[in-house]
């Protein structure tokens, strides 16, 4: 049978036996499944989680940790910090878009620090302690940080600066391998198991199977084997993104096409195709988290230029912002531009991306210099610097807004490092839900029984991203999801449906 043939429902008149049963079938064992299970399950339902791999966890387990939250919480307010939810709702508004859903964003903003005490209540650790570095993370097990540019511009004109990357506790960390991931994941597994939620593993989601209009169990694959899996109440999509379903990237995110990141293999898109094939809406397909590999102390102290020698972003903000601006804006062509005083300095400082302090590509006594050896037009770069040094000199940065604290001249020897091609990312579109984590339809009503969450929806984040969003969005929305599915009414009388458990 071709992919196509498979992706599509199957009515439930087809399926002569179901081989398990429960009242909400979750798809997927990551963040938005698991805190879809814990909240279905306090409300009484009976939940069974179905996962591919042999292992909770998903992306979510290796992830820095990173959860945004905001609007109050009780470690912001440790730490010193001053939030509201309407100041979080500004700025999310205007760093998060074009096209935002202003919903979402309200609904997230007024729920935040309700959902952080959530967290805490189930075991999820933080330590009250500040990272106020440039960095892609805390090198520590620090448990607050800016986590998407709000303390510099546009955005702190807009909004009042608050650090909203809130990292759970997590000692001995390596960025990439070992982060503050693990430790929201692991709390949450064990309240999920607590509360007797069943998990099968090395199970793969094959079909939806719907009744009429309305989803009602799902087909999945083990060992070969084909098996029908009746869900009472609905159906939680938790499956992740789609950075690693070739087509799909070349039909919808083509910037990052070979350049995954971020993400797990078994995010191959198949929660969002299931439910596209049944008539979901999609929403931002195009939309992508972008990394860009270079390290923040340096750049903050740095100019970053494009193929053209100019600057196009102000140095000092969420880098991960400087990623979306390379490689959406400026077609990858990327170089960091710094001089001898600031690069020593910089290598003084911690980080909590070592590996990215290679050493420079050019080196160069003067900036014509430096330009010839990089093969940039003359005077492209020279006169950026001119302009650069020129402000720097007054304490400004009238044409990007970098903040004072970073603004230097560029004098004496340059160095230059060619950073073309230098992103990777994770994407954000995806399956449209509304607040209560339903599946929409093209027309625009929900899709009886089904429920979705996490990187296979199109959440908080359009088109610009923080970090701490994805954990964000799918731990808030997973929730959503399992109490929406948990208090719907069940699909059919339990007693009327024949089932049994195959050998
Ligand atoms: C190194 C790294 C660092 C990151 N840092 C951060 C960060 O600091 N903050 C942040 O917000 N985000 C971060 N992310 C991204 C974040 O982890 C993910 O976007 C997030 O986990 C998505 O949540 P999810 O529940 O949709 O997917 P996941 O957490 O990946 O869970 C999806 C699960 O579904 C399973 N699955 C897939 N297909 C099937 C199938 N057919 N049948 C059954 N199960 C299936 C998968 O195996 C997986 O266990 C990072 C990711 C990585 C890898």
């Amino acid at each position: 049978m071709s992919e196509s043939t498979t992706i599509r429902p199957l009515r439930a008149a087809e399926v002569s036996t179901w081989d398990q049963q429960a009242d909400v079938v979750i798809a997927g064992y990551g963040i938005a499944g698991v805190c879809a299970a814990i909240e279905a399950a306090r409300a009484g339902a009976d939940v069974l989680i179905l996962e591919r791999t042999g292992g909770w966890g998903g992306a979510a387990s290796m992830a820095g940790g990173f959860i945004y939250l905001g609007g109050g919480t009780p470690l912001q307010q440790a730490l010193g910090f001053e939030d509201t939810p309407e100041n979080m709702e500004t700025f999310m508004l205007a760093a998060f878009g074009p096209g935002v859903d202003k919903a979402k964003i309200a609904d997230y903003s007024r729920g935040s620090v309700e959902h952080y005490n959530w967290l805490v209540d189930c075991g999820v650790p933080f330590r009250e302690a500040f990272w106020g570095e440039p960095g892609w993370e805390p090198p520590h097990d620090e448990g607050l940080m800016y986590s998407g540019g709000e303390n510099s511009a546009p955005f702190n004109t807009l909004a009042v600066p608050a650090p909203r990357g809130h990292v759970p506790q997590m000692a001995n960390k390596r960025t990439g391998a070992k982060g503050g991931g693990y430790m929201l994941m692991k709390p949450l597994v064990e309240t999920a198991e607590s509360l007797g939620v069943r998990v099968e593993y090395d199970i793969r989601i094959g079909r939806l199977v719907v009744d009429d209009d309305r989803v009602v169990g799902l087909t999945a694959r083990r060992y070969g084997k084909e098996i029908a899996i009746r869900a009472d109440r609905g159906v939680v999509l938790a499956t992740g993104s789609f950075a690693y379903q070739k087509e799909m990237i070349e039909g919808y995110a083509p910037r990052l096409i070979g350049r995954p990141a971020a993400a797990i293999e078994e995010h191959d898109g198949i929660g969002i195709r299931l439910a596209h094939a049944l008539g979901a809406q999609l929403a931002h397909m195009d939309a992508t988290e972008v990394a860009f590999m270079a390290d923040p102390q340096l750049m903050a102290r740095g100019i970053v230029v494009n193929g053209r020698g100019q600057r196009y972003i102000t140095e000092d903000t969420y880098p991960g912002r400087i990623g979306q601006a390379t490689l959406i804006q400026q077609d990858n062509q990327s170089y960091l531009v710094i001089d001898e005083q600031s690069y020593e300095k910089a290598l003084t400082t911690e980080t909590a991306t070592p590996f990215f302090r290679q050493p420079p590509t050019w080196v160069a006594e003067t900036s014509a210099e430096l330009e010839a050896e990089m093969g940039l037009p003359t005077r492209a770069l020279q006169s950026t610097i001119e302009v650069y040094n020129l402000h720097a000199e007054q304490g400004r940065d009238p044409l990007l807004g970098k903040k004072p604290e970073w603004l230097r001249p560029l004098r004496g020897p340059l160095a230059a490092f060619d950073m073309r091609g230098f992103t990777a990312g994770f994407t954000l579109g995806g399956l449209r839900t509304d607040l209560d984590s339903r599946v929409l339809h093209v027309s625009g009503e929900p899709i009886a029984g089904l429920y979705a969450a996490g990187r296979c929806t199109s959440g908080l984040c359009a088109g610009g991203y923080a970090s701490g969003a994805s954990l964000g969005d799918g731990s808030f929305y997973g929730r959503r999801a399992g109490l929406a599915v948990a208090a719907s009414s069940p699909s059919a009388d339990r007693s009327s449906i024949q089932t049994h458990v195959r050998n």
